[in-house]
Parts: C-alpha cells; sequence; structure tokens
C-alpha cells in the first residue's frame, strides 16, 4: 500500500533467515527461533549445558531490553559477549529517513543490506498513535506477486520476501525510536499512548502479501507474541490478506492472531478485476474459509477491508450484497477511502456515498467505523488529489495511511 522500494533487480532470490548476512557481514541473532540460537551458541563453543541459559539471557537482553550491542549484556562474561560478537550481530537496519507528522503519525524509510546476490532494499514501516493505543504498520515483502489494479503496490514486482529479521527489525526499530523499552527515553513531544507501551498493536499490512511468505512472517510474529520477550498479545496482531484460502485456517492454528481480509467487492466479476487472486479462490472459497477460521468469535471479529471506489463498487446495492455475503461471519468492516497515487485508474467515492453506505451497513449490525475527524481531513485530501496526487503534501500522505491502518485487533 504505502511502501517504496529498490526494484533494481528483480531477480534477488529469498534466502533462509538463519543464513542472512547482515551490512557488516555477519549472520545475526535476530529473528532466530530459540532452537536456532541454541545451535548458534554451539557454533560459537557454548557448552551444551550452558546453551539454553545463555539463549535465555540473550533473548531477554534483545527482546524485553531491545538491546541492539553485546556489549550491553552484562549479565553475560565479557569472555562470551566478544566470541558471539566476532560470530554474530544483534544491530538494526539504517534508517535512511523519519518523517513526522502533525497528528504524531511516523514514518520510518529501513534499508536492509543485500541478500545474496541482490540489492539493498527499502521498506517503510508506519506508527500510528490513537487514543489509548499506538499501531505499527508492518511490511512483508518487497513489492507484491498480486496486481489489485488499485494498489500501488501491485504495479510493482515482486522484489524478495522479508526476512524474520527484517520483519521483526521494523517493531525493533519503532520501539528504539519511541523509547519503547525499559530506561529509554521517549522523544520530547512524541504523540504516543498517554500510558503503558507505545507500540501497542501490529498489523502486517505494508507492502505485500504476508501469506505468500508464510514461514516468515510466522516467525517473526511468533517471536513477537512471545511471552518472555516482545510479548505482544495476538490479539493485537492483525495479519492482511488478499485472500491466499489454502493458508487462511494455517494462520490462525500456527499464528493464532486476528484476520483482515482484503475484500473490496461483492461480485466475483468484479473482484477478479480488483483483486485478481480472486480468480484462483472466489469469494465462496474465501468466506468459507473466515467462517471456520481458527478461533473466530464475537470477541474475535475478522476485519474485512473495502476500499471505496467512486461508481465502482459503492453502491447501496454493493452494501447491501456485503451483509447478506458475511452474514453468520463474526465481522468488522473497514471502509478506506481510496488513496489515489500518480496513474491510478480510479478515484475516491464521494464522502456521501461512504456515509450511505457506513449507515446501511451499520444499521445491519456490523461495526463498520470512519474515524470522522481524521476521515473528514482525509476526505477533503482525497478531492485534492484528483488531479494533484504527485503533489499531496507529506502529512496528507501520512492521515491517509493512518486510515487504512488504525483501529485494528484489541484495544
Ligand atoms: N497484501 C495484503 C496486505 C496489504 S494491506 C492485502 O492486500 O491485504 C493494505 C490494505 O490497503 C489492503 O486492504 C489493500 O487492499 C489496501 N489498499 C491498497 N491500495 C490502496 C489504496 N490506493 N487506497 C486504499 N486502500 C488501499
Ligand atoms: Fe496490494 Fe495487497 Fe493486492 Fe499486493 S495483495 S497488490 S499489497 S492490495
Amino acid at each position: 500500500m504505502t511502501v517504496t522500494l529498490d526494484l533494481k533487480d528483480p531477480s534477488a532470490r529469498p534466502v533462509r533467515p538463519s543464513a542472512v548476512q547482515t551490512l557488516d557481514g555477519k549472520p545475526t541473532l535476530i529473528g532466530m527461533s530459540r532452537d536456532e540460537m541454541v545451535a548458534a551458541m554451539a557454533e560459537a563453543g557454548v557448552p551444551e549445558k550452558q546453551r539454553k541459559m545463555r539463549v535465555n539471557q540473550i533473548w531477554h537482553w534483545l527482546y524485553v531490553r531491545g538491546s541492539s550491542d553485546f556489549a550491553d549484556m552484562h549479565t553475560i562474561s565479557r569472555d562470551l559477549r566478544e566470541t558471539l560478537d566476532a560470530r554474530y550481530t544483534v544491530g538494526r537496519p539504517e534508517i535512511v529517513e523519519e518523517q513526522i507528522s502533525d497528528d504524531g503519525t511516523r514514518k520510518w524509510l529501513l534499508r536492509f543490506p543485500p541478500r545474496g546476490a541482490g540489492r539493498p532494499v527499502e521498506v517503510e514501516t508506519v506508527y500510528i498513535p490513537e487514543e489509548g493505543r499506538g499501531t505499527l504498520c508492518i511490511s512483508s515483502q518487497v513489492g507484491c506477486t498480486l496486481t489489485c489494479t488499485f494498489c500501488h503496490t501491485g504495479t510493482q514486482k515482486l522484489v524478495r520476501n522479508l526476512t524474520a529479521e527484517e520483519i521483526l527489525s521494523q517493531l525493533l526499530v519503532a520501539r528504539d525510536r519511541l523509547g519503547d523499552f525499559p530506561h529509554r527515553d521517549t522523544p520530547q513531544g512524541a504523540i504516543v499512548p498517554a500510558e503503558g507501551r507505545k507500540v501497542t498493536n501490529i498489523v502486517m499490512m505494508g507492502m505485500g502479501e504476508p501469506l505468500y511468505n508464510f514461514d516468515n512472517v510466522k516467525k517473526a510474529l511468533l517471536i513477537a507474541s512471545d511471552g518472555d520477550g516482545l510479548a505482544l498479545s495476538r490479539r493485537r496482531i492483525t495479519l492482511s490478506t488478499s485472500g491466499v484460502v489454502p493458508e487462511i485456517a494455517r494462520t490462525g492454528e500456527e499464528i493464532g492472531v486476528m484476520l483482515a481480509i482484503s475484500l473490496h467487492a461483492v461480485r466475483d466479476e468484479l473482484r477478479d478485476v480488483l483483486v485478481p487472486i480472486n480468480k484462483k479462490y472466489p469469494l465462496q472459497q474465501l468466506l468459507d474459509a473466515c467462517r471456520t477460521y481458527p478461533g473466530v468469535s464475537n470477541a474475535r471479529r475478522i476485519t474485512f477491508e473495502y476500499v471505496m471506489l467512486k461508481g465502482v463498487n459503492d453502491s447501496l446495492a454493493d452494501a447491501k450484497e456485503l451483509v447478506r455475503l458475511l452474514k453468520g461471519i463474526p465481522a468488522k468492516i473497514n471502509l478506506i477511502p481510496f488513496n489515489p497515487w500518480p496513474g491510478s485508474d480510479y478515484e475516491c467515492s464521494d464522502w456521501e456515498t461512504i456515509e450511505t453506505f457506513a449507515d446501511f451497513v451499520n444499521a445491519n449490525g456490523y461495526a463498520s467505523p470512519i474515524r470522522t475527524p481524521r476521515g473528514r481531513d482525509i476526505l477533503a485530501a482525497c478531492g485534492q488529489l484528483k488531479s494533484e496526487s504527485e503533489r499531496m503534501r507529506k502529512t496528507d500522505r501520512l492521515a491517509l495511511e493512518a486510515m487504512m491502518i488504525s483501529g485494528h485487533g484489541a484495544d
């Protein structure tokens, strides 16, 4: 949706995270499972009896304390710290740019080093502070193999999957920059939740299709929700998919996070165009997978994303069909004003049309939040965008992105 990328080498192949080389050429411990870390201790010559204990210590330093340097880890002997430092890294990616909007939204442009024969890639991560929560939007791939016609990312070829380290590093960098680790200061004037953690929720809604990078996404999210580390509740993690039906049940069973579906159309003919993966997995199959999503209940609803495209999918008849289709599925509907980009063929629906649509869906018992204060700003931007999308102010762009990302997962 929102991210930029380096397309110089579309042929770069995904690599296994355990073989990842970082900028300084050393493999990273970030993103390794505990078992992989035990193996890394063995390689570093740690006696077998001590390995598990060392892994627990390092895990704590990395994911509770937010350490990015072995030198901090003073519960570990200096000798071992030096041995580990010689072989491995726990460093962060380069922050190329940090943007901060008036409403507190932040966006980081991160540069990840080459993988294998590839080149460095750049990925954006976005933070949205709201009343009582802070949501981080994370990318899973650089580019996307799918070609949804309204999505900017869909015009960009897949460069490669992000590794578990790279997915997780987006969260670690955000927490670094927000002072969201023990004994760290939050930057002066930063807009963050008044109490508790600054990053309370994660949405896998950045660039890419997370279910086409299942293993790395799973690994990263299991580390993000590990109770002895980053400890984010799985109810506060939402994974958004365009509808990779065969991986949906596994997402519930093996990762256990909240699910969002990029629906956008209620008839197969239209969805085949807007979200072409529909040709492979049509609506009926997609909705059946939602109906049986492991753990789905009224307390754990599925979010259906619906981008409002003028004259395309925004009629009252569409709203009626939406309500009919979702019958029996514990659901929330997130109406997203279309965010135009240079060269896109669509326009954002009028504000009144969005309201009429939302009112109908609401009256039929589905929460379909449009965040009014931000939404109105955004609509103003949306109107201007027809002829001026390239000149859209950075803050407008951020506000639009915030609209898509906010309000997901438990409070
Ligand atoms: N690939 C996954 C994750 C990306 S989520 C998926 O498609 O679900 C990003 C969300 O923003 C998706 O619901 C996507 O359909 C939506 N989106 C993409 N481009 C958009 C645009 N120009 N305006 C509004 N929403 C858009
Ligand atoms: Fe964009 Fe998601 Fe479609 Fe990929 S699957 S093109 S990221 S909307």
